[in-house]
Formats: C-alpha cells, sequence, structure tokens
C-alpha cells in the first residue's frame, strides 16, 4: 500500500497551502510565442503549469536571486533584510535535482550564509512523472503513476506533515507508468573531463568564438551558474532604516563576458574563446573533479534561450567525436 493523493484532490492541497505560505510555481502564458513558462507567485491552481519541461530562470533565482541587497549598513549598524518561508509548488524532477546540487556548491568549501538561511526558508514539493532519484532535497516528491494518482513520498518533517493532510491515503492499486530513461551518454560520458581538458586547440572554441554574441545568457538561465558579483552602494544623505544609506548588493554575473575576469590592470581572460572554453571546462572539467558532478543537469534552457543557437550537447558530442585529435 502506497501512500498516495488523486489528481482531483491536489487543487484542495493547493488552496490548503496557498492559505498559510506563499506559493510559487511554473505558469503559462499561452500567447508567449517563445518563453511561455515562468515561476511567478501562483493566486489559484488554475495558473499551474503542469509538465512545464523548462521555465526562462531556473530555480535558483529564488536562492540567489538575479540582484539583491545582502545587508543595509549605516549608523553604526548592519541591518539584512528579513526572509520570508515561502513553498515552490510542482517544480519537475531535473529542477529538483538542480537545487540539490546548487546545495551543495554554496555549501563547500566556503558556505553561503545568504542562500542557506533562504534556502532554509523555502519548502520544495516536486510533481512529475519519474521516480525520485537519490539527487534531491526536498520536503515532498509526488510522482505521477497514473491519470489520476499520484505517489507521494515525504522528505522532510514538513514533507510530512503536509502528507498527514486528509487528501493523502494509503492506496494500494495506482498503477505505474514507464520511468525508464536512458543514462546520458554526453554528459556522463566517462572520459568527458579529459576530452574537455584536452581539447583546448580544438578549432570549435574558435568556431564559436565566431558565433557567440558574449551575452552571458547561458550563464543566466543555467541552474547551476552561480558567479555573482557584490558592489557596495553608498548615499550618505538617504536615511539607513527606509532608504539605502549604505547597501551591500549582490547580483548574477556570468564568466562569459568581457570584463568577468579584469582586475586592476589586467584581464585575465580578454579572448572570447578562452572565456567560452572556460565555461565548458568548468562545467564539464572542475566541478565532475570538485564535486563528483557535472554542473548541467542537461535542462536545456542554456540551447533555447542562445541567440546564437549554440547547442552544447552538439559542442561535447564534436568533441568526444575528435577525442583522439584533440591533444
Ligand atoms: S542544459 Fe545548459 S542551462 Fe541547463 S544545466 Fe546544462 S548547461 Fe545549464
Ligand atoms: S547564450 Fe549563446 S551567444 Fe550568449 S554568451 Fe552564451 S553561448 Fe554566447
Amino acid at each position: 500500500m502506497s501512500l498516495a493523493i488523486h489528481k482531483k484532490d491536489l487543487a484542495d492541497l493547493f488552496r490548503d497551502l496557498s492559505g498559510k505560505w506563499p506559493v510559487y510555481g511554473p505558469t503559462e502564458n499561452k500567447e508567449a510565442v517563445t518563453s511561455r513558462f515562468r515561476f511567478a507567485k501562483l493566486s489559484s491552481f488554475k495558473n499551474f503549469a503542469f509538465n512545464y519541461g523548462h521555465t526562462v530562470l531556473p530555480p535558483k533565482q529564488f536562492f540567489l536571486p538575479p540582484e539583491e541587497v545582502l545587508f543595509r549598513f549605516g549608523d553604526n549598524k548592519i541591518s539584512p533584510p528579513e526572509e520570508t518561508e515561502i513553498i515552490l509548488f510542482g517544480l519537475n524532477r531535473k529542477d529538483g535535482e538542480g537545487i540539490f546540487y546548487l546545495d551543495k556548491i554554496m555549501s563547500e568549501p566556503i558556505i553561503d550564509e545568504k542562500y542557506q538561511i533562504r534556502r532554509q526558508n523555502i519548502k520544495i514539493i516536486i510533481i512529475d512523472s519519474l521516480p525520485p532519484s537519490n539527487s534531491l532535497n526536498c520536503d515532498l516528491y509526488l510522482q505521477r503513476v497514473d491519470k489520476d494518482h499520484y505517489l507521494a513520498f515525504p522528505y522532510s518533517p514538513f514533507g510530512e506533515e503536509i502528507a498527514q493532510n486528509p487528501y493523502f491515503g494509503h492506496e494500494g492499486d495506482v498503477g505505474t507508468i514507464s520511468t525508464r530513461h536512458a543514462a546520458d551518454e554526453v554528459i556522463y560520458h566517462p572520459r568527458l573531463d579529459k576530452i574537455v581538458e584536452n581539447s583546448y586547440n580544438h578549432p570549435i572554441w574558435d568556431k564559436l568564438a565566431d558565433t557567440c554574441f558574449n551575452c552571458g545568457i547561458c550563464s543566466y538561465v543555467c541552474p547551476l551558474c552561480y558567479c555573482f558579483k557584490v558592489e557596495d552602494q553608498i548615499d550618505i544623505t538617504k536615511n539607513v532604516e527606509n532608504d539605502c544609506q549604505g547597501c551591500r548588493n549582490r547580483s548574477w554575473d556570468s564568466c562569459m563576458l568581457p570584463d568577468f575576469a579584469k582586475v586592476t590592470f589586467h584581464n585575465f581572460r580578454p579572448e572570447l574563446k578562452d572565456r567560452i572554453y572556460n565555461w565548458y571546462y568548468h562545467k564539464f572539467v572542475r566541478m565532475p573533479r570538485e564535486y563528483g558532478i557535472p554542473g548541467c543537469i542537461d535542462c536545456g534552457r542554456c540551447i533555447t534561450y542562445c541567440p546564437a543557437n549554440i547547442n552544447y550537447r552538439d559542442v561535447l558530442k564534436e568533441l568526444i567525436k575528435d577525442e583522439k585529435n584533440t591533444k
């Protein structure tokens, strides 16, 4: 007998949750030509988009926002902004795995305290037809097993509490849908780190540098890109309580941008070709060696939103094909 919830009860569960916490999740703008799905505050279950595939910005925006005030300072005080508890509802498994890996990155070797505070305040409910993997750090996982039923897997005291809700029951007759999916032969190629590391002289990097626009979108939309910059903003005419007399601000950055590696009198990566190689090196050489995982969950966002139609999978496939020549 499995803990399960019927599809018709999901709306009631959502209504109960949104009565207690702000609930955010994927929504669809059917009129949009591209970029139809986004994460937004859900005022009603009708706005929730099942099977969203991928949104423009990944859920990292809730833990590591595009722009944020880390703390305000002035009058001899430091005041961090208050954080509120929210629920992220209905993420798919890939996005859940992206958060799991980002949790690792933001915990070691240096703990990002701001990220950790936000992370504790955000509860996550995943809904997917695939079974839960062991790379998830969510509160509740709902696996669709037939057109009417979702198996429920609580992973935290909060998830257990939700599963106490009367909408959940023990049902013995739920079906199963196929959950098999092939292991990715590109991202998990056994020699990918060596292949990318040894590819610096491969002509593909010049070819990419001829087409890439240096825009950084591939980093902004990536659930696992986490580079940021920190700047102080000071205006002593302002009131420290209500305005920003002194603010330490953090915002997303991208290693694809020309000034990313610029320091006083020097730029470590002035050439676009080097920045592109570095993007791949970080994801497919450094991160597997540092964290035991590639810096990619294969969500496809960087492919969909790259204005130059660069497809990282095609790049990796070409490097794998030419392995013998990449020395
Ligand atoms: S597919 Fe692109 S955007 Fe998605 S995780 Fe991989 S590198 Fe990042
Ligand atoms: S999104 Fe495409 S064009 Fe923009 S920096 Fe990335 S690879 Fe280059």
